[in-house]
């Protein structure tokens, strides 16, 4: 049964990760809380935006392979609808709590906005470590959160996507599991699927093409290009791996790259297109063999002195204890709230540009608008439309997030909040408050 928690107030803080959840929400809030006083937004509908609309909490009994059964704690929590649908990634997680889930759904309420799609912020997710079940227990529990789910997913009202730990197979399960209960075909329930069941092309490389996009534009802005730009990239999954590929393409010596183990730098640059990526190869860059790289840990290539860092692995990665030793000119978030507030001030003090996670993996989100477009409308686009339209795209947010900052003198991440947080603002004062 779906226990709806909407009217639970704050966040339960009291899990055992409580502490390091509590500063990704409280991450949220202050970003949410700047960029409000930015904008003078109305103390009702910033009370209103402080939490999500709804909480959705279940817990699944899963029978294992070897026959007894474990309880699999699972969240959606559906921040604001305003401008559409819901629209948000499910996580599989040891990790995954609802105070971070809820942070994740207010930040994809500021990016879908910012990318002026039609759509509002979800989040959530299992916790549980997907690399312990079997593919046959992956599957089971899928489908059967998708039962849970199924009166607040759908394509009109929430629409899920791939994450951590989730891939276009559990997309695919989702769809079919949801499909059966309504007993229609129905594709535009979640996107990031695979491409013979309705899945975009290009969907799972535009996160980071969109990083490398913006990267190369914040590179003009500061009369720099992208050829022989030095750059380090934290986590080479879907967003990094691609983001160091296409910059890699473009001129840019990609000299680190990381997995969950470590490191690998080389100051002459890597070969980051021969490199297999994290769903190709997990430990790939763990077993990279080559006796001319330099092994490091992710904390020594967040410091390295390069003219571009991304980090794009996890959450909460910059913090109070280490912005100081940021050494590269430049960061360009790919993951999702990889810098503290506190580390954004420690940042901004020292003149470090911090490009937010909202525009710059914003890639993932379009492309995914794109995706639901062609299931809705029962057209496939070509990857050379993709690429298009999303350059076009990101070129808009861009632009807007650029006039926010020359006209505000704030900083990037502030601007873009500007841009996103005035459109949902503007959508509520138009809906108003009923009844
Ligand atoms: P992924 O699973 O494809 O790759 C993650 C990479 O990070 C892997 O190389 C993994 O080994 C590494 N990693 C995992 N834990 C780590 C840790 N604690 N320290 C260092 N490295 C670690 O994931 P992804 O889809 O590329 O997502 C990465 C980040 O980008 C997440 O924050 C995610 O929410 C965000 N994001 C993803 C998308 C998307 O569509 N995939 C879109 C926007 C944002």
């Amino acid at each position: 049964m779906v226990t709806d928690l909407s009217a639970a107030g704050p966040a339960d803080s009291s899990s055992a990760e409580a502490g390091a959840a509590d500063s990704a929400l409280a991450t949220a809030r202050t970003q949410l809380e700047r960029a409000a006083r930015e904008i003078d937004l109305d103390d009702d509908i910033l009370t209103r935006l402080r939490q999500p609309g709804r909480m959705h909490e279940v817990t699944i009994p899963i029978e294992m392979d070897d026959g007894h059964v474990e309880v699999f704690s699972c969240f959606r929590v559906q921040h604001d609808n305003v401008r559409g649908p819901y629209k948000g990634g499910l996580r599989y997680s040891p990790d995954l709590t609802k105070e971070e889930s809820v942070a994740l759904a207010m930040t994809m309420s500021w990016k879908s906005a910012l990318m002026d799609l039609p759509f509002g912020g979800a989040k959530g997710g299992v916790r549980v470590n997907p690399k312990e079940l079997s593919p046959a227990e992956r599957e089971r529990l899928t489908r059967r959160f998708t039962h849970e789910l199924r009166n607040v997913i759908g394509p009109m009202r929430d629409i899920p996507a791939p994450d951590m730990g989730t891939d276009p197979q559990t997309m695919a399960w989702i769809m079919d599991a949801y499909s059966m209960m309504t007993d229609e075909s129905q594709p535009g329930v979640v996107t990031g699927k695979p491409r013979a069941i309705g899945g975009s092309p290009g969907r799972q490389a535009a996160p980071g093409r969109s990083a490398a996009v913006i990267t190369r534009e914040v590179l003009a802005y500061y009369d720099r290009s992208v050829e022989g730009t030095t750059v380090a990239v934290q986590g080479f999954g879907s967003v990094g791996g691609h983001a160091a590929r296409l910059l890699n393409d473009w001129g840019a010596t990609i000299v680190a790259v990381s997995d969950v183990h470590g490191a690998i730098y080389d100051p002459n640059g890597l070969p980051v297109a021969d490199i297999p990526l994290h769903d190709e190869e997990p430990e790939a860059v763990k077993g990279y063999d080559d006796a001319g790289v330099t092994r490091m840990s992710n904390d020594e290539l967040l410091t390295l002195d390069v003219d571009v860092l991304i980090p794009a692995a996890v959450g909460n990665v910059i913090t109070e204890f280490n912005a100081d030793d940021v050494a590269a000119d430049l960061v360009v978030e790919g993951a999702n709230g990889p810098t503290t507030s506190t580390a954004d001030l420690i940042l901004a003090e020292r003149d470090t540009p911090v490009i937010p996670d909202i525009l710059a993996n914003a890639g993932g989100v379009t492309v995914s608008y794109f995706e639901w477009l062609q299931d809705i409308n029962r057209r496939s686009w070509s990857l050379e439309r993709v690429h298009k339209e999303l350059e076009t795209e990101m070129q808009a947010a861009w632009a807007n997030v650029l006039q926010e900052y020359e006209e505000r003198e704030v900083t990037w991440r502030e601007a873009a909040y500007v841009v996103g947080l005035s459109r949902v603002a503007e959508a509520h004062e138009q809906r108003g408050l009923w009844p």
